[in-house]
C-alpha cells in the first residue's frame, strides 16, 4: 500500500518566540511578557540550537517552517530572515516551501509585514479571534476589530498565502450572532482559516475566572451546534473542514501542520519546543528548555537546550499517530498504521472496539484508511478513548 505524495508527510521545522505584549486570559502557551529583549543574543540562539539539530537531519528536504509563539511577528525582522537563510544552508529545501509566520493584529506589526516578506515569510496566519468589539475585550485582544479587518487585507495585499484564526464558542454566543459574524470573516477571507472553540485550559486566568462564577462556558450541546453551524457556513463558501478546526481551499491547507497530523518529522527550536524525528528505526521525541531566560542560557553554553530526546515507544507511536491523524477529514492510511505499529491493522486495533464505534457512527473503514466521521471528529477524544488501551 502506498500513499500518493500529496498525501505524504512532509519535513517540518519549527521556531518557537515565547514573548507577547500581554497574556491572553485563555492562553496556556508558553508565551512571556518581558519588558526588554535582547534580540541579538536571541537571533544567536535561535540560530545555534537550529544548526545542532541539523547534524541529526541531514539531506532531508524541508517543506514548511513555522514561526510560532508567543508572539512572532515581535520579532525583528532580521532575525526571522536569518533563520530562514540558515535553514537553507544546512539543509535542502522544497522550491514551494511554505514559510509561516504568526502574527497579531496590531499597527506595530502589521508594518513589519514587508520586512518579513522581503526576508523569505510566504504566509501569515493572524490572531483576529472575534470580530466583536465586547468579545475582543473580553478576550483581553489589544487590537479592535477594525485593526483586524485592516491586518487582514494588508496580509493580502502582501503575502502569497494568509489565514486567520476566530475563536467561538464563547459565552452567551448564539448560532445567528456566530452566522452573521462568520459571514462577515468570509468577506475578509481567502484559501484559509482556522477556528477554535473556547476552551478553559488548566492555570488560565479564565480557569479562575470559571471558578469565582465570572462567566459561565458554553454547554456542550450549544457549542455542538455552533460546530454544525461552522462546517456548514464554511463549506458553502468552498471552505472545507480538512482537520476539526481547520478550514481550506484545495491546495491551500497548511502545509506545516499537516505534517504534524501525518504524524511527520519536524525539528522544533526555540523554548519549550518539540520535535518528533525518525532516526533508523525510532520515532524520537524532543523537547527543548521551557523558560525563557534559562533556554538561553543552556544555548549559548551548550548550543542547544534540549530537555527530552527520547525513542516513542510503538505503543505510543500508534496512539500519537492516531490522535493527530484522525483529526483530519482524510484519516490515515492504514499503511502508516501498520509501519508506525510494526503490526498488522487487526492486530494493532482492536476489532471489536473499532466495530462497535463503527456500527456507532463515529469512525469509517475503508480499503486503505480509517477516518473518522464528523460527528467521531466533534468528539474525538471520547473516540480515542474507546479505541486505543
Ligand atoms: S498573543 Fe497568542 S500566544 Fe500571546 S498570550 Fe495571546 S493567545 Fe497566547
Amino acid at each position: 500500500m502506498s500513499l500518493s505524495h500529496s498525501q505524504m508527510p512532509g519535513f517540518g521545522i519549527y521556531i518557537h518566540w515565547p514573548f507577547c505584549r500581554s497574556k491572553c486570559p485563555y492562553c496556556d502557551f508558553n508565551s512571556h511578557v518581558r519588558e526588554r529583549i535582547d534580540h541579538g543574543r536571541w537571533r544567536s540562539a535561535l540560530l545555534a540550537e537550529m544548526a545542532h539539530y541539523a547534524r541529526d537531519t541531514q539531506g532531508r528536504a524541508v517543506s514548511s517552517i513555522f514561526f510560532g509563539g508567543g508572539t512572532p511577528s515581535l520579532m525583528e525582522p532580521e532575525t526571522v530572515s536569518a533563520l530562514i537563510q540558515r535553514v537553507r544552508d544546512l539543509w535542502p529545501v522544497e522550491s514551494d516551501v511554505e514559510i509561516t509566520l504568526e502574527a497579531n493584529p496590531t499597527s506595530a506589526e502589521i508594518e513589519k509585514f514587508r520586512a518579513f516578506r522581503a526576508g523569505g515569510v510566504n504566509r501569515v496566519s493572524l490572531g483576529v479571534q472575534s470580530l466583536v468589539a465586547t468579545d475582543l475585550q473580553f478576550l483581553g485582544r489589544q487590537h479592535d476589530a477594525a485593526q483586524a479587518l485592516a491586518a487582514v487585507q494588508m496580509a493580502a495585499s502582501t503575502f502569497d498565502r494568509f489565514s486567520f484564526d476566530l475563536i467561538y464558542a464563547r459565552p452567551n454566543q448564539t448560532p445567528e450572532q456566530w452566522r452573521q459574524e462568520l459571514d462577515r470573516a468570509l468577506d475578509f477571507a481567502a484559501g484559509h482559516i482556522s477556528l477554535y472553540q473556547l476552551t478553559i485550559e488548566p492555570g488560565t486566568q479564565f480557569e479562575q475566572a470559571v471558578a469565582r462564577g465570572d462567566f459561565r462556558v458554553l454547554d456542550e450541546e450549544r457549542a455542538a451546534e455552533l460546530y454544525e453551524a461552522t462546517v456548514e457556513r464554511l463549506g458553502a463558501a468552498g471552505l472545507a473542514d480538512y482537520e476539526i478546526s481547520n478550514f481550506a481551499k484545495p491546495g491551500e491547507e497548511s502545509r506545516h501542520n499537516l505534517t504534524y497530523w501525518r504524524y511527520g518529522d519536524y525539528v522544533g527550536i526555540g523554548p519549550g519546543a518539540h520535535g518528533r524525528l525518525t532516526l533508523g528505526s525510532d520515532k524520537v521525541a524532543t523537547r527543548q528548555h521551557r523558560a525563557p531566560e534559562a533556554w538561553l542560557d543552556l544555548v549559548e553554553r551548550d548550543g542547544h537546550a534540549t530537555r527530552q530526546r527520547d525513542p516513542v515507544p510503538r505503543a505510543e507511536r500508534l496512539n500519537e499517530m492516531l490522535m493527530m491523524g484522525l483529526r483530519l477529514k482524510e484519516g490515515v492510511p492504514l499503511a502508516r498504521i501498520e509501519a508506525e505499529s510494526a503490526q498488522s491493522f487487526a492486530q494493532a486495533i482492536d476489532p471489536t472496539r473499532l466495530k462497535r464505534l463503527i456500527d456507532g457512527g463515529f469512525l469509517a473503514l475503508d480499503q486503505d484508511r480509517l477516518a473518522a466521521t464528523q460527528s467521531g471528529r466533534q468528539r474525538l477524544d471520547a473516540v480515542l478513548a474507546a479505541l486505543i488501551t
